[in-house]
C-alpha cells in the first residue's frame, strides 16, 4: 500500500464541482480510497496570465496501484471530466481539470511520462498552500526539505487565497 499526494486544478466552467468530481471518481476506483482532502483555494494562473482564476485542492491517496498506473487513472479522469488536449493545450493554459501526482511515498521516479516528485512542485504556491495544510512535515525526497520549508523558500508566490476570501 502507498501513499500519494494528488493535486486537483480547475479554471473552467463549474471550477468547484469539477475538484469534487475528481476527488469522489478518485476515491471510486477499486484500489483507491482519499483518505484526505484539503480546502479549496483560489489561485492566480501561473504562466500564462490571460486566464481565468483557478480553484487548486490538494488529495492524500492510499493505493495498491503503482505510480504508472495511478498516473493512467488521474489522465482518464480528466478526459472523463471533458478536458481535450486538443482545445486545450496551451501549456498551463486554461483546463477543465487537472490531476498531477506530487509525490507517491518518498519515491523518486523519472521516465519521459511520468516524475515524481513532480518537477515543479517545490515552485508552486498553490500546491504548497493546500500541502502545507495536511502535510506540512512531509519531506521532499530529492530536496529533503519539508513543505513547510518549501513554502518559506518561495521567492515570488503566485497569489492563493482560500475559496471565498478573494476581494477583487
Ligand atoms: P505542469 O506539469 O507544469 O503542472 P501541466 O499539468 O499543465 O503542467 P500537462 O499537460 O497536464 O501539464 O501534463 C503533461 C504530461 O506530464 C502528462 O502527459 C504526463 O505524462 C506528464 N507527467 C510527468 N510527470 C507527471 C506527474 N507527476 N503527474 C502528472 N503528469 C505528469
Ligand atoms: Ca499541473
Ligand atoms: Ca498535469
Amino acid at each position: 500500500m502507498s501513499i500519494a499526494y494528488i493535486g486537483l486544478g480547475s479554471n473552467i466552467g463549474d471550477r468547484l464541482g469539477y475538484i469534487q468530481q475528481s476527488c469522489k471518481m478518485l476515491n471510486d476506483i477499486e484500489g483507491i480510497q482519499v483518505v484526505e482532502c484539503s480546502s479549496f483555494y483560489e489561485t492566480e494562473p501561473f504562466g500564462y496570465k490571460e486566464q481565468e482564476w483557478f480553484v487548486n485542492a490538494i488529495v492524500i491517496v492510499k493505493t495498491e496501484l503503482s505510480a504508472e498506473n495511478l498516473l493512467d487513472v488521474c489522465a482518464d479522469i480528466e478526459k472523463r471530466l471533458g478536458r481535450d488536449r486538443q482545445k486545450q493545450k496551451i501549456q498551463w493554459g486554461p483546463r477543465t481539470v487537472d490531476l498531477d501526482i506530487l509525490f507517491f511515498d518518498d519515491k523518486i521516479i523519472s521516465t519521459s511520462f511520468l516524475q515524481v516528485p513532480h518537477p515543479r512542485v517545490h515552485l508552486r504556491a498553490y500546491a504548497l498552500v493546500p500541502l502545507l495544510e495536511i502535510a506540512a512535515n512531509y519531506v521532499h525526497p530529492v530536496l529533503k526539505k519539508t513543505i513547510e520549508k518549501l513554502h518559506d523558500d518561495l521567492e515570488n508566490p503566485e497569489e492563493v487565497y482560500l475559496y471565498g476570501t478573494r476581494r477583487i
